[in-house]
């Protein structure tokens, strides 16, 4: 049996027809730019997440350039966030011409640490971007006050956390603006790219909405430099057949997420993620292998360095890779979410963060390891991914050092 990471198959076995319907009518429309499928998925959208305003556009990099420029935010001027995320976080602060300052990360909620955000505060900070990484939510209550107390802009990077609530209210409106994607493995995945931006106050969404064309208020009359992103009417007609059942498909990764935590549990070695509060909407569920399993069931404890530790100053990944190679033979796909933070990319060399700089993010990057989770992963699969990953760790011990 092959258990993928991420598979949509039975998805679109189960909304195939209503997908092909919604697309067919798109086609046959000839409204593909523009129009009442994309203003009705952008209410039906702004309704989930509880705020005023939704604004599609053409992938979630592009919703956090969107906002960081709808708020104002460009050169000079500084942005903290979490090194521990996808490339784009940062990529977004940097195309408005800001500059990403990196906090580091909690190690039992991968999120950025709250208690050192204002050490790294400088007259230069004009916004905080947390990260709902994995679909686990930032507390928003405290991250909201230490923004308030520091005037400072909150851009929510939520491009993981649809479906997500901290406080039983959605990410996405807490801060000034959310930013999602609807990337095909997000928990809310159109057919393509695709993105959305939510924000409450109407002057700043009818900012982004010209931003996002070309800086137009009205037509070939440009106001500001903006771009060409917008999220058309093939997507909005998909992600309008999907929104629906996005409630379901999170308490469906929720139930995945207890039986991994259940039936993976007292596995030393083994490190599993924190429920946290209720909200997290599993986007992934990211186990850590912090230490080298026992002689009999691992790589016998002689750690090959990896060449990406080697080559970007990070710590030791061998273990996590030995069981990421040892499950893989044994049909069970894993991903690693991710294997360099950040700030050790060659593409911020710039920066001059120097290996050790954010110590609990590097050790993240070398532990973590994503088993698979979606919606329509059948209880069969998720039983032989628990199967071989207790039968790897031999004995209920046998992954402690
Ligand atoms: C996927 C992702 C993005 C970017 O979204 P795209 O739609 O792929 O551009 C940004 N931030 C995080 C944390 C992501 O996971």
């Amino acid at each position: 049996m092959q258990v993928p990471p991420f598979d949509l198959t039975e998805q679109l076995h189960q909304l195939g027809e209503a997908l092909e319907d919604a697309v067919l009518q798109v086609l046959r429309s000839g409204q593909y730019i523009g129009g009442a499928t994309i203003a009705s998925f952008e209410q039906q959208f702004a309704e989930a997440v509880g705020t005023a305003h939704a604004i599609g556009c053409n992938s979630g990099t592009d919703a956090l350039v969107l906002a960081l420029r709808g708020l104002g935010i460009g050169e000079g001027d500084e942005v903290i966030t979490s090194s521990f995320s996808f490339f784009a976080t940062a990529e977004a602060i940097s195309a408005v011409g800001a500059k990403p300052v990196f906090v580091d990360v909690e190690e039992s909620t991968y999120l950025i640490d709250l208690g050192r955000i204002e050490a790294a505060i400088t007259p230069a900070t004009k916004a905080v971007m947390p990260v709902h990484l994995f679909g686990r939510p930032v507390d928003m209550e405290r991250l909201g006050a230490i923004a308030a107390a520091h005037d400072l802009l909150v851009i929510e990077d939520c491009a993981q956390a649809t479906g997500t609530s901290w406080a039983g209210r959605p990410v996405g409106s807490w801060g000034d603006a959310g930013c999602f994607s609807f990337f095909p493995t997000k928990n809310l995945g159109g057919a393509g790219d695709g993105g959305a931006v939510t924000c409450r106050d109407q002057k700043l969404a009818a900012r982004i909405r010209e931003l996002a064309v070309h800086g137009m208020p009205r037509r070939y009359l440009h106001t500001s430099l903006g771009y060409n992103s917008r999220l058309d009417a093939m997507q909005a007609a998909v992600l309008s057949v999907k929104l629906p059942h996005l409630p379901e498909w999170v308490e469906r990764r929720r139930q995945l997420a207890s039986t991994y935590s259940t039936e993976l549990a007292g596995l030393q070695g083994l490190v599993l993620p924190e429920a946290g509060p209720s909200g997290h909407s599993w986007n992934q569920f990211v186990v850590r292998i912090p230490r080298c399993p026992s002689a009999q069931a691992g790589c016998g404890g002689v750690c090959v360095p990896s060449s990406d530790s080697a080559t970007y100053g990070l710590p030791e990944s061998c273990c996590r890779d030995w069981l990421k190679q040892a499950l893989a033979e044994a049909g069970v796909n894993t991903i690693i979410y991710y294997p360099i933070p950040i700030h050790r990319q060659p593409a911020y060399a710039d920066l001059g963060y120097r290996p050790g700089s954010l110590p609990i993010t590097e050790r993240l990057t070398a532990e973590v390891l994503s088993l698979p989770i979606f919606p329509e992963l059948s209880a069969a699969k998720q039983q032989r991914v628990v199967e071989v990953v207790r039968q790897l760790a031999g004995t209920k011990a046998a992954l402690a050092i």
